[in-house]
């Protein structure tokens, strides 16, 4: 018997058959938009375990240079496939293996009567994960292609992208780097090159190509490359050329992931932007904001109401 409680559940199929689909509740948005962060207010507030959607993320290890929300952060929130893919044994871990897995714990989840979040900026997943039919070898956000995503979707969405102006936020990542490095990224990338295998799947994260001159120009063994007390490496002219590259980087992929968010709303993707903004600026302004009031009140109260609106129907 179908254990799934009636708030879960949906009787308004959009889509060809009748069957009751599971709800889901999924925020998007580029790199450093503060989806994170959402997710773990509306977890606490909906009973909800979190799925990271994050292709870098779900891999184990450069947990600062990824980006993964620290422990200390994440309120007791259970999060899955967050840094649980072995990137050695794994280096390839596609959006059809996260389809397969991200599937099964939704299953368990929703099993367990509570409310699977899918949360992260890989679309390419977030795409595989969620379409009726996935055909691994169209790649739907190629703007050549001739195949467009899907709106034929296996679960009941509640979709919020978070959105942030490309010159508000291309500033704030920017600061996110520098706050990165004063956070142990250097120590973290050392490690990393020391013992550089010769597959892993975290070798495309950002920071790893950018690295690779610095430590080539100063090897991780000999005394240079950890030097971040030391400070005169970070004076070199390989460090400062590595970080602006990291930054540049950074926000084209923040571009590229606003395309790709852009093309499945044009495809029929039920997106609810939510304009942060404001809240951004307002954190940059003002280094002692704890908890941005601007952020409460246009990013997390109506993301609250839309998605109680959505369990309600
Ligand atoms: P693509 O098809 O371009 O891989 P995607 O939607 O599958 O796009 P994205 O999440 O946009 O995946 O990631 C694209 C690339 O951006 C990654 O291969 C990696 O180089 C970088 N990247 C993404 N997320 C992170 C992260 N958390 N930390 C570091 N680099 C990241």
């Amino acid at each position: 018997m179908d254990s799934t409680p009636h708030h879960l559940k949906t009787n308004h199929n959009h889509n060809h058959n009748n069957k009751q689909k599971d709800k889901i509740v999924v925020i998007m948005g580029a790199t450093g938009t503060g989806k994170s962060k959402l997710s773990i207010d509306l977890a606490t507030r909906f009973h909800a375990e979190i799925i990271n959607s994050d292709k870098m993320q779900v891999y184990n290890g450069l947990d600062i240079t990824t980006n993964k929300i620290p422990l200390h952060q994440r309120c007791g929130i259970t999060h899955h496939l967050l840094g649980e893919v072995d990137p050695v044994l794994h280096d390839d871990f596609s959006p059809l293996d996260f389809r397969n897995l991200a599937g099964s714990v939704i299953s368990d989840i929703v099993s367990r009567r509570k409310l699977p979040l899918i949360v992260g900026g890989s679309n390419s997943f977030v795409h595989a994960l969620l379409v009726d039919r996935f055909d691994p070898d169209s790649n739907v956000f190629d703007p050549s292609s001739r195949s467009f995503p899907s709106s034929t979707l296996r679960y009941n969405c509640c979709f919020l992208w978070v959105d942030v102006s490309m010159r508000v936020l291309s500033e704030y990542l920017s600061l996110r780097v520098e706050d990165m490095f004063d956070s142990g990224m250097l120590d973290e990338l050392t490690e990393f090159f020391s013992e550089f295998p010769s597959r892993s799947g975290l070798k495309k994260a950002i920071g790893i190509p950018e690295f690779e001159n610095y430590f080539k120009k100063y090897p991780p063994h000999d005394g240079h490359g950890g030097g971040v007390g030391g400070d005169p490496v970070r004076t070199e002219e390989a460090y400062m050329d590595a970080v602006r590259e990291i930054k540049d980087n950074t926000c084209q992929l923040a571009k590229k992931q606003i395309g790709k968010i852009v093309r499945l709303k044009r495809a029929g993707w039920d997106l609810r932007r939510l304009d942060a903004t404001e809240a951004f600026r307002e954190v940059m302004s003002n280094s002692n904001v704890s908890g941005s009031e601007v952020w409460e009140r246009q990013v997390l109260e109506p993301s609250v109401k839309i998605v109680k609106r959505f369990l309600e129907e």
